[in-house]
């Protein structure tokens, strides 16, 4: 599992989450069933998309709220959440689990790979204070989810991933689905984008066992990487690295959590 709030109170968050989404979908599925006589499947399908999105968005609200203590954030920044309200999530999971998409947990992506928990993309999201103007880095581009959610907020996205398979299967979704302005790399991104920085901010969503000093070194002034630190296969920290207009940095411990390992040779 990757991608999701940690520990035991925090996997008591995930499954309050679930519950709530699960009774949130299926009343909605009452209701769009209600209105099967007249709609053709495809407005039908796009139309109950909609209203898990929706739910989706509260379970993210709610989780946010019970883990403000650690976080010390109260609240998404609105326009995160309207970007994530606008990306088809279900467009990134494999079509057999198109139905959970929307559920505030993981799923597998295939590549032993997982599509982080949607109340995670919305946390690191809102952690790098993403502007209009900026330029991001993704470190582990995995469904290419996360890249659409930044592509949504800011110019211009560069994202790596080691796997071919899904660099490859990230590229053509992104690229079906519009999102002109993300450029996906093959490659170890622990090494970053050297051809690309500065960057205002980096998101790493793999775990790492320290911080990587190229991505460090590729951070602006005034930029932000969010990244979490840990052993693999155990939970991390989620960790907020700042670099300050002098070039000073400080590291600040926001949240546990589980990621994937961040692989590759370095
Ligand atoms: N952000 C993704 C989910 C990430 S799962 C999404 O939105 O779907 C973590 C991803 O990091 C996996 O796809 C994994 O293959 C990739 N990864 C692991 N180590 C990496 C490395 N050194 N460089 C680039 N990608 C890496």
């Amino acid at each position: 599992m990757t991608g999701t709030v940690a520990n035991t109170s925090a996997s008591g968050f995930h499954f309050g989450a679930r519950t709530h989404g699960q009774f949130t979908r299926r009343r909605f599925l009452a209701a769009a069933s209600a209105a099967a006589v007249s709609l053709p499947t495809s407005v039908r399908a796009a139309a109950s998309y909609t209203g898990m999105r929706r739910a989706m968005l509260a379970d993210i609200a709610g989780l946010t709220a019970r883990t403000a203590a650690s976080t010390g954030v109260t609240e998404i920044d609105p326009k995160v959440m309207d970007a994530i309200g606008r990306v088809l999530r279900h467009e990134f999971v494999p079509p057999e689990l198109a139905g959970s998409a929307y559920e505030n947990r993981p799923l597998r992506i295939g590549y032993g790979q997982t599509i982080s928990q949607p109340y995670i993309v919305a946390l690191m999201t809102h952690l790098i204070a993403p502007e209009t103007h900026h330029r991001v880095l993704e470190v582990g581009t995995g469904s290419g989810y996360q890249a659409a959610i930044l592509a949504e907020l800011v110019d211009r996205v560069h994202t790596i991933e080691i796997v071919p398979g899904l660099a490859l299967e990230a590229t053509e979704r992104l690229s079906r689905l519009g999102y002109e302005n993300v450029e996906v790399r093959l490659g170890d991104g622990y090494f970053g984008w050297p051809a690309a920085e500065p960057f205002n901010a980096i998101v790493v969503t793999a775990a790492a066992s320290h911080i990587p000093p190229p991505l460090v070194t590729q951070l602006a002034p005034e930029g932000a990487l969010v990244i979490p630190v840990g052993q693999p296969f155990s939970v991390q920290m989620l960790v907020l690295v700042r670099k300050h207009a002098d070039g000073q940095v400080s590291v600040h411990q926001i949240l546990p959590v589980r990621f994937v390992p961040l692989t590759g040779g370095h």
